[in-house]
């Protein structure tokens, strides 16, 4: 398929790039990487996101360029959608008039495109862009494996998640031989966190729950506005919760101001997280996934809770 989607972009000169609304780490990185390496074909690639560059990616380089908006022009020939299971996803008005190009690694992808690249192996989007780029003949330059990195480091949690294994590592290798520097983008990523992402950690961790192997946090609306936090400083926060020893599933609830629920779900690998998402009309990954709920909270646990115990999950163990 990747032979095919080299194909489709060699016929064609003028491109658009996205990915989903909210973007993370491997989207932006991801996007910004291709969109170099487009260049480096010689073809004009745009991109276009509805939520822009969360703040902590703003160093990446291009991040700049990139133009967030509600709508694309009509004037290219493709749209290459990454890291993204459908055109909805990416809030983007404009798209369904697109020769498509869907790009994705996550187990609940889909084939929504008009050629679909879907590898669940990859261990990031961004690793589906760097073999594009070595098949295509285009040398990694010091900016595209510097963003090609920052999306492989925070996809896999710093290396952490299930599915890390040797061939995530080389991959790594190959960015930093070809200037990826880890030391400055760790530096960006892990210790740039703005104040009120540590206020909002601290409302976070005041409203931890725990039973047994599950543990879920939230933060509500006034949490928000009383730390001055933006949606993007919830990026990771769950992770806490599921520091903790000997649970197997973590939860983050955010309150959304229709009263509605952003939930992210987090597994240490017992449990298939996807699965429960996709219930909920949301996806992701088999250890890393993410939907919205109606509230109030305490139903909103209750379902999710309620369906993780029909997939056997056991609150108390
Ligand atoms: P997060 O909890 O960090 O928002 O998302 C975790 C993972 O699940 C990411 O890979 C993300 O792309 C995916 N994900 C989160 N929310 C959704 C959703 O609503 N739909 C789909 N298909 N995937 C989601």
């Amino acid at each position: 398929m990747l032979q095919e989607v080299l194909n489709q972009i060699g016929r064609r000169n003028r491109f658009v790039l996205t990915s989903h609304a909210r973007p993370d780490g491997d989207a932006i990185g991801s996007v910004l990487a291709c969109s170099q390496i487009l260049r480096s074909m010689g073809k004009q690639a745009d991109v276009y996101l509805f939520d822009g560059v969360p703040h902590v990616y703003r160093p990446l380089p291009f991040s700049d360029q990139v133009v967030q908006t509600p709508r694309i022009p009509d004037n290219y020939e493709a749209a290459i959608i990454l890291e993204c299971d459908s055109v909805q996803r990416t809030r983007l008005e404009g798209l369904e008039r697109q020769y498509l190009i869907n790009i994705d690694h996550h187990s609940s992808a889909k084939p929504f495109g008009h050629v679909n690249w879907i590898d669940p192996n990859a261990c990031a989007t961004a690793e589906m862009i760097f073999r594009l780029a070595r098949e295509a003949g285009v040398k990694i330059s010091p900016e595209t494996a510097t963003c090609l990195y920052t999306a492989v480091l925070t996809d896999t949690g710093s290396f952490c998640y299930a599915g890390t294994n040797e061939r995530t590592f080389a991959l790594a290798q190959e960015l930093v031989r070809a200037g990826a520097d880890p030391v400055g983008i760790a530096q960006n990523v892990y210790f740039s966190s703005s104040t009120s992402k540590m206020r909002l950690l601290g409302a976070a961790l005041g409203n931890l729950n725990r039973d047994g192997a599950l543990a879920w946090m939230y933060v509500t609306r006034e949490d928000m506005a009383r730390t001055q936090a933006l949606e993007e400083h919830c990026e990771g926060l769950v992770n806490y919760a599921l520091a903790i020893e000997n649970v197997e599933v973590a939860l983050f609830f955010r309150e959304l101001s229709d009263g509605r629920y952003r939930v992210s779900l987090r597994s240490k690998g017992a449990v298939n997280v996807a699965k429960i998402a996709e219930k909920f009309g949301g996806g992701g990954h088999e250890c890393a996934s993410g939907c919205s709920i109606d509230g109030p909270l305490s139903a909103a646990v209750e379902r999710i809770v309620g369906d993780l115990q029909r997939h056997g999950f056991r609150q108390v163990q």
